[in-house]
């Protein structure tokens, strides 16, 4: 059965939040307004405000990259680098805990 779509949800799971993945990048990646609707030609921007910096948040997996160590990762059963990539962003989302 097709079923008919129901639209989309006004929810904005950021509407009352005080912004703690802004707060908690170390790279300031959030710090500026970089795109405008007008110059990315949509509406939906990088960061939702045309704030997220792509090539700062770069310099941080550059640095998780370089303190990359030895371990066991038992999915290969082998030792290999591994590269814990920040995501303290994401991580710090109260959304969905
Ligand atoms: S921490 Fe999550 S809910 Fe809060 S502003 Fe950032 S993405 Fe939105
Ligand atoms: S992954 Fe880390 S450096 Fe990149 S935007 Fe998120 S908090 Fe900032």
């Amino acid at each position: 059965m097709v079923l008919p779509s129901t639209g989309p949800l006004q929810f904005d799971p950021c509407e009352n939040c005080d912004d703690r993945c802004i707060r908690s990048c170390p790279q300031q990646a959030f710090a500026e307004i970089l795109y405008t609707p007008a110059e990315y030609g949509r509406n939906e921007l990088p960061g939702r405000k045309g704030n997220y910096s792509r090539i700062a948040c770069n310099v941080q997996m550059g640095i998780d990259e370089a303190l990359g160590q030895p371990e066991m990762v038992a999915d290969y059963e082998r030792v290999m680098k591994v590269i814990k990539y920040c995501r303290q962003c994401e991580c710090n989302c109260p959304v969905g805990k």
